[in-house]
């Protein structure tokens, strides 16, 4: 059938590039909870496949989220999903394992459990013989908390150190015949495994969390995993398909974390300490990637800083093909690294002041002046790129009007500098964030700005940036950074509201909107149905003294080290960079 034939032609143009395993006996399910062009260019969900491909206990299959059209047929001829490489329906699995990278995805979860038939909350299944359903990825690291009530078990950490530790428990308890119901116990005894069932939180009179009690065996905490030595593992592109929306680059992961501090940024901090795989790693796998393709798109928080990123950019053109890096920080281009990445026909880089006034640089902790950043647009578009893509937030703490119009002005500045050297400028496109407060940031208490104010500032920007001729703007919806905000900050509680959203199908964002839209009619006309109010997590600030969803687990990082940089903020005092080798300040080195 159509579904089938989808699939098999997807497995058809995919060109697989290691060595697969033969299959093991735990049937693995892995489901990337958005589509297959999404999750195909998710560097983590291609490692995490691997290292169950790797396994000789494991066969692996996939699942991705199906295309509207196919979910509309699914819908309309009452067909339940089936895995994506061996056509199994998903109950029949012993796991399903779902890499989740982005927090918005968490509605994709239960959407999947759906269409897969098989009960959303872990109630509804105990006792019955269904998977165990387990969740892994970087929005989990964050905040599980909002699908705390249909996931068995999650694994928090970096899945290279803690998945085999994981597999290799799972399958000594099935060797050992420990029925199904009492794995979870020993599952959970995995350093980083979160159990939701051993933590059961409370309420004020508020509708603040009071506490959370835990009943599990050892400590209340939560430690999460990180590897230390990127080298020992390699993580570039595994599986590569031209229907990927990065389908014409080879990906190179190149850090994790990253050394600047800007306090709205989750890697920033989730990631601490910043590591780098070494040059020599990174070009030997740019080398293998440039034997698939012409471009290597280097992966991580900001790349200007990776130690040797010039020399690489130079290898990578010298053997003819092109550096494309995910994001740059302006003041760390140098030039050679600019000229290099000109090279071969690289005409667009992506810069990120993030915001426009060198007081909401401050407040931000960016460590960036404007000077710096109209020398990077000068050395780039000096050695032949023609189009800059500018990345800048809005509504960001202690924001005012001026800084905004500061986008504007900054952008004039970028414009007239090009014109009085007589360089060439081709687009300039402006990539306009609302702000998202994030756990394990400085600003974590900071509430999201209400979407109307957001959407006037959007719109006078407009009207400034109108003035300078060809600027592109770009930005995105304030109704989605809600939403975002709603999942990031969310509690147990915030899983309703997943539930209510799915029951109506309301799955884009503006369905998604509407829907949080009625739900705040009805709390506010007092029905509500025992439903929170989603502004309560999304537009509240939060006691520093508050109990927060995701405090019980540990990354590492001191809380008062974050309210102290949430302070610096408010007074435009900035924190140096990162120096693993002598700073311990925030715990986590
Ligand atoms: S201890 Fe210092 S160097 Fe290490 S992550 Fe924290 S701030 Fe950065």
């Amino acid at each position: 059938m159509f579904l089938r034939k989808n699939a098999l032609e997807r497995i058809a143009k995919e060109r697989v590039l290691y060595e697969r395993h033969p299959h093991g006996d735990i049937a693995t399910c892995l489901i990337y909870p958005n589509v297959y062009r999404l999750g195909m260019a998710n560097l983590g969900f291609q490692a995490v496949y691997q290292i169950f491909d790797r396994d000789p206990h494991v066969a692996i299959d996939r699942v991705f989220l199906p295309d509207p059209d196919e979910r509309e047929l699914m819908s309309t001829r009452g067909v339940p999903l089936h895995s994506f490489e061996h056509d199994r329906p998903l109950s029949d699995f012993d796991i399903i394992a779902f890499s989740i990278s982005f927090e918005t995805d968490y509605l994709n979860v239960l959407a999947i459990l759906e269409m897969a038939r098989i009960p959303l909350r872990r109630g509804e299944r105990a006792g019955r013989h269904y998977p165990l359903i387990i969740a892994g990825g970087s929005a989990v690291f964050l905040n599980p908390e909002p699908i705390a009530d249909f996931i068995d078990l999650f694994l928090i950490g970096e899945a290279e150190e803690m998945l085999p530790e994981f597999l290799v428990r799972y399958h000594d308890c099935r060797a050992r015949g420990i029925p199904t119901d009492l794995r979870l116990a020993e599952m959970a005894e995995v350093e980083g495994a979160y159990l939701p069932d051993y933590f059961t939180p409370s309420y004020d009179e508020a509708g603040r969390l009071r506490e959370v009690a835990y009943s599990g065996p050892k400590r209340p905490h939560v430690n999460r995993r990180l590897i230390r030595d990127l080298d020992k593992f390699t993580t570039s592109s595994r599986i590569l398909t031209e229907e990927s929306v990065f389908g014409d680059m080879y990906l190179v992961e190149a850090s994790r974390g990253c050394q600047w501090g800007c306090r709205f940024c989750a890697a920033g901090f989730m990631y601490r300490p910043i590591r780098y795989r070494s040059p020599e790693k990174l070009v030997a796998e740019a080398e293998r990637g440039l034997t698939e393709r012409k471009v290597i798109g280097m992966v991580g928080a900001e790349m200007a800083s990776v130690p040797g990123i010039a020399s690489i950019a130079d290898a990578v053109a010298d053997r003819g093909g092109r550096l494309s890096p995910s994001s740059l920080k302006a003041d760390c281009i140098s030039p050679e690294l600019a000229r290099a990445l000109a090279r071969n026909g690289n005409n667009s880089v992506t810069i990120a002041p993030e915001a426009g006034s060198e007081r909401m640089r401050k407040v931000i902790n960016k460590n960036l002046t404007e000077a710096e950043i109209l020398r990077s647009a000068h050395m780039m578009i000096g050695e032949g790129v023609e189009n800059l893509k500018l990345y800048f937030m809005i509504g960001l703490p202690e924001e005012q009007d001026d800084d905004v119009i500061g986008i504007a002005r900054l952008t004039a500045k970028i414009l007239e500098q090009a014109r009085a050297a007589k360089q060439r400028i081709g687009r300039v496109t402006i990539s306009l964030n609302p702000f998202v407060p994030k756990p394990w940031t400085p600003f974590q208490w900071d509430p999201m700005e209400e979407s109307r104010s957001v959407k006037r500032k959007i719109s006078f920007l407009r009207n400034h940036l109108a003035q300078l001729g060809r600027i592109e703007l770009d930005p995105e919806s304030p109704r989605e950074a809600y939403f975002q905000t709603l999942v990031s900050r969310g509690d147990r509680r915030v899983g309703r509201i997943l539930e209510r959203l799915n029951t109506e199908r309301r799955y884009d964002s503006g369905a998604i909107w509407h829907g949080l839209t009625a739900i705040r009619r009805e709390i506010s006309s007092g029905a509500g149905d025992g439903l929170p109010d989603p502004d309560f997590f999304v537009h509240r600030a939060y006691a520093h003294e508050e109990v927060l969803p995701w405090d019980f687990i540990d990354h590492h990082i001191a809380k008062w080290f974050l309210r102290s940089e949430r302070k610096k903020a408010h007074h435009l005092h900035q924190s140096p960079p990162c120096d693993v080798v002598r700073c311990r300040v925030c715990g986590a080195c």
